[in-house]
């Protein structure tokens, strides 16, 4: 048998194999909830000043994405910076910019058994570029989202931080409205619950978790972007409505004392490099 025909030999009987493969299964659903935290990059600005500040003791921020898996299905919370279609496929970070982004996050899923198409629901803290790369990878997802928050991503008129291309697939997906007003419990034992904190966006959302042995974590969004701005009238320049996140801030503070949660503001670097990185998880 030649070079050539063993070749072809091997190559069917690979190809029949993975024909023969059976279809992918996500894993078993854990008994209790567990919440993984993917490293989706790194925002590199040049000063604080767009957050009000002239220092701040850590200018770099992180950009985590997250999964939440409870007994009865599984959220995406956040979805990076970068598509991962910007990757080159050879290893290499992509750096855009104040942008850089080590790698990608579907491989990040995989590595602990998700396909996208395993995703039961995507929630996104809001549109910001920052926070929404890889959201069309989720289309096949029951999107979560205020109605205010849908109507400014699909305006006719520009807005502020906004690359539609990547969550443009988002526009058919199967959508929950939730409420401008009150909180959303996603699976429906008050573990899981997406509460309104609007003003950075029209309908800016944070995310608190019941964790039997973390205890309660509120994943903030973009409330804050720095530690320093708690307990300070300083809001982002490009905030939609200072006067509303304001408000939320108190709101989400008196919901922190009351719950004795720990807030993880997304982008705050040091606090960040300390979180356990998937495939580790906090449960
Ligand atoms: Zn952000």
């Amino acid at each position: 048998m030649s070079w050539k025909n063993i070749f072809a030999v091997v190559f069917f009987a690979a190809a029949t194999l993975a024909a023969q493969s059976p279809t992918h299964h996500p894993p078993k659903p854990p008994k209790s909830l567990r919440l993984y935290v993917f490293d989706c990059g790194v925002l590199k600005p040049a000063d604080a000043k767009s957050f009000g500040f002239d220092h701040v003791a850590e200018l770099k921020m992180s950009v985590p994405c997250f999964l939440v898996v409870h007994p009865k299905g599984t959220l995406m919370w956040d979805v990076g910076v970068v598509p991962d279609s910007d990757f080159k496929g050879d290893g290499s970070p992509v750096s855009q910019g104040f942008i850089e982004v080590a790698k990608p996050l579907k491989p990040q899923l995989e590595a602990i058994g998700y396909e996208p198409e395993d995703i039961q629901y995507l929630a996104m803290s809001h549109y910001h570029i920052d926070h929404s790369a890889n959201a069309n990878m989720f289309a096949g997802s029951t999107w979560l989202v205020e109605q205010a928050e849908r109507d400014i991503m699909f305006s006719d008129k520009p807005a502020p931080v906004r690359s539609e291309k990547n969550y443009a697939a988002l526009k058919d997906s199967k959508t929950k409205i939730l409420p401008a007003d009150a909180d959303y419990d996603v699976f429906g034992d008050g573990t899981v619950i997406i509460k309104p904190a609007q003003g950075h966006t029209p309908g800016h959302q944070v995310l608190y978790l019941k964790l039997r042995k973390t205890g309660p974590v509120l994943v903030a969004g973009d409330l804050y972007h720095y530690n320093e701005e708690r307990n300070t009238d300083h809001v982002p320049n490009f905030e939609y409505n200072k006067e509303q996140s304001l408000a939320s801030r108190a709101k989400i503070e008196e919901f922190l004392k009351q719950s004795h949660a720990q807030l993880w503001i997304e982008h705050d670097y040091t606090a960040n490099a300390k979180l356990k990185k998937s495939p580790a998880y906090y449960e």
